[in-house]
């Protein structure tokens, strides 16, 4: 047995603005037990903290990353061994755990080895929702073949090739992906921006095929995402019953009301395409200069619609798209959120709460009350007073997970 007692924390709940000042909180095992005013009875070598000056959140549910991916150049597949892959992995679950991420929705690489050996606790990692390999068209975004006609698309054991075409292939492919482990189907239903010869305004998978993936995932009681940038895309997805929409850049107004009404969730990733604007990228890509094209190109129109969509309603959850830009930035995610009109604590339910229903996992995870899972992180300052605060890791003094101490600052 294990347990921690926090002493005279601030608490911040996503579903309160009001803090709960100077709380005692107790945690036996996995299990928050106590939240109190006053001492409460310590067990018997209880870790005890001293929490005072400092928040406690829930740590954050990221909704749209990839653990395994070092920036997505499809190069890397030709020159690295496979092992490499997955001890490069181990670094970025590490930072972002760090950054205070304690569950992940994983987008797209992760497999259900990599799922077993975090939940085995091999390594410090969030703990992970997989979706394994993006079904993508050929010629498609994810599809990983070059200009030479070299095709750099990795599969191996547990790991299946993502491209499919027509009905019949389609279904296959979800089969396939569902074998795999999969907790939700991803599909790249649009062109995208760091995919050389696909455009970001064009829809990929068409109707039929969309609505085939659904209705075998739905079969497994499995929701599907989207990958979509695409007006027309995102007007198919929503046709054929998705639960998510990745990116959602050229969202119009009747999609919107429609995602409102039928409560299909959006996750921007707003903060992956400044950072790749402000950073750029190697010196040896020779897919830069339209890769930043397109990047310009979407980053002020994205602003405005995802805006639009938060007005008509629609919820949005945190997604940071690490993988692509470095891992452990998942959290500035939230001071974007706040530039597109969501208050502080709107971003930061997008980022528990939200993101822990997508799941069902909304009893355990994503809050500060007993009974549930001691996933917390103690910050330095108070995110609804300046959010900006979370995006640096430096501030996230310490990060609880399943009731152990994964990162500790305090020490220091
Ligand atoms: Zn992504």
């Amino acid at each position: 047995m294990s347990s921690l007692l926090i002493k005279n924390i601030n608490i911040l709940n996503p579903f309160d603005e009001e803090i709960l000042n100077e709380r005692n909180v107790l945690v036996k095992n996995d299990k928050i037990i106590s939240i109190g005013v006053k001492n409460s009875d310590l067990y018997e070598n209880t870790t005890v903290i001293d929490g005072e000056d400092k928040f406690l959140l829930p740590g954050f549910i990221d909704s749209h990353a990839h653990i395994m991916a070092n920036g997505f150049h499809k190069e890397d597949t030709m020159k690295n061994p496979l092992a490499l892959h997955f001890y490069d992995a181990i670094v970025n679950m590490k930072n972002t755990i760090d950054a205070g991420v304690t569950s992940l929705r994983d987008c797209g690489l992760a497999d259900i080895g990599v799922k077993t050996a975090v939940s085995k606790k091999i390594f410090p990692s969030p703990k992970l929702n997989i979706s394994i390999k993006p079904l993508a068209i050929t010629g498609g975004h994810f599809d990983f073949y070059l200009n030479s006609g070299f095709d750099m698309e990795l599969s191996y054991p547990g790991f299946p090739i993502g491209t499919c075409d027509g009905v019949e292939e389609v279904l296959k492919k979800t089969r396939e992906v569902i074998r795999g482990r999969s907790d939700f189907i991803k599909v790249m239903a649009s062109g995208g921006i760091l995919s050389p010869n696909t455009s970001p305004h064009y829809p990929q998978f068409n109707l039929k095929e969309l609505k085939t993936i659904v209705n075998e995932a739905k079969t497994n009681n499995l929701d599907v995402a989207a990958h979509c940038h695409s007006r027309e895309g995102i007007r198919n997805c929503i046709a054929a019953g998705f639960k998510s929409i990745e990116h959602g850049t050229f969202i119009d107004k009747e999609s919107a009301k429609l995602m409102a009404k039928n409560g299909i969730y959006l996750t921007p990733t707003l903060v992956v395409h400044h950072t790749l604007i402000k950073e750029g990228f190697p010196e040896w890509d020779r897919f830069a200069d339209d890769k930043i094209s397109k990047l310009k190109d979407v980053v002020k129109i994205q602003k405005e619609n995802i805006s639009m969509a938060y007005n008509e309603g629609v919820k949005l959850l945190m997604g940071s798209d690490c993988g692509v830009i470095s891992h452990g930035r998942n959290l500035a995610e939230l001071s974007y959120l706040c530039e597109i009109g969501m208050s502080p604590l709107e971003a930061i339910q997008a980022g528990t709460i939200e993101g822990a229903k997508l799941f069902n996992q909304e009893n355990q995870l994503a809050s500060i009350e007993s009974g549930k899972t001691a996933d917390m992180i103690l910050v330095d300052g108070n995110p609804i007073e300046d959010i900006s605060i979370l995006s640096n890791s430096n501030n996230i003094k310490m990060v609880i997970q399943d009731g152990l101490i994964v990162k500790d600052l305090l020490k220091v």
